[in-house]
């Protein structure tokens, strides 16, 4: 009786006894005093970060830190950035102006699942084989048929789907990719953070105008590095 009881509770809750109500009820909470209470002010943002379950993007035993205030770690050394960082970042971009949008660093597919709640397709490269493939699938799964993975290095963008109306850079480069600079629609803004190798970066806003470059920087961040196939 008691392993059933077991069993039952596993298959309701979860492996952690965390119903879908106790995490929806985590995910008002990290808007509210993450988000909203920070400055998050688009609506476009705050309501895709209400709704995405980003505790399926992580991996089984980090499930119940989903909604805390920082990044976690997703395998193959990578991480999902803190939530706070996902909305600034979405909201940088001006999402409701965007129609297309490539994001570099799919890693969990968080982030591509956020813009996918607000601009019609979003194009994603990760360099990670099994990250770009097991993103693909959750993304999939959860029916987000506006969102094209490629498995492969992002600094060369997708030349094949350029221009983008914005371009979300998830990895810590060193310098900004020219070729993504490129890709950029004339009026489109990317963010992306530059700085060295393993330190605080600084996270730059490029926008283009009349085949003019403003880079702005917004603030300092830590992320992964942005690495290169040999
Ligand atoms: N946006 C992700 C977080 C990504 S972490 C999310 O929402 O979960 C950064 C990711 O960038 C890692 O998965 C890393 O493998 C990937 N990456 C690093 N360099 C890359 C490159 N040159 N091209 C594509 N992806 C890259």
């Amino acid at each position: 009786m008691k392993w059933f009881i077991g069993i039952l509770f596993t298959m309701l809750l979860g492996h952690n006894g965390l119903s879908q109500t106790d995490y929806t009820a985590m995910r008002q909470t990290m808007v509210e005093s993450q988000l909203k209470a920070r400055g998050i002010f688009d609506k476009n943002t705050l309501k895709a970060m209400s709704k995405v379950p980003r505790h399926l993007f992580v991996p089984e035993n980090q499930q119940i830190h989903a909604y805390s205030d920082g990044p976690l770690p997703i395998g193959m050394k990578q991480t999902i950035s803190q939530p706070y960082m996902v909305a600034f970042m979405t909201q940088a971009i001006k999402p409701w102006k965007n129609k297309k949008v490539l994001e570099i660093g799919t890693g969990s597919g968080y982030q591509a699942a956020i813009l996918a709640e607000i601009v019609d397709s979003v194009y994603t490269i990760e360099i990670i084989p099994e990250l770009g493939k097991r993103a693909e699938k959750l993304l999939q799964s959860m029916q987000y048929e506006n969102v094209k993975v490629r498995v492969g290095d992002g600094y060369d963008g997708w030349p094949e789907q350029a221009p983008f109306d914005a371009i979300i850079v998830t990895a810590g480069a060193e310098q900004i990719p020219e070729p993504l600079v490129e890709q950029l629609k004339d009026g489109g803004r990317m963010v992306i953070p530059v700085g060295p190798h393993h330190g605080v970066r600084d996270l730059i806003l490029l926008t283009k105008k009349n085949d003019k470059i403003k880079k702005k920087s917004l603030m300092a961040v830590r992320f992964v590095p942005f690495t290169r196939n040999d």
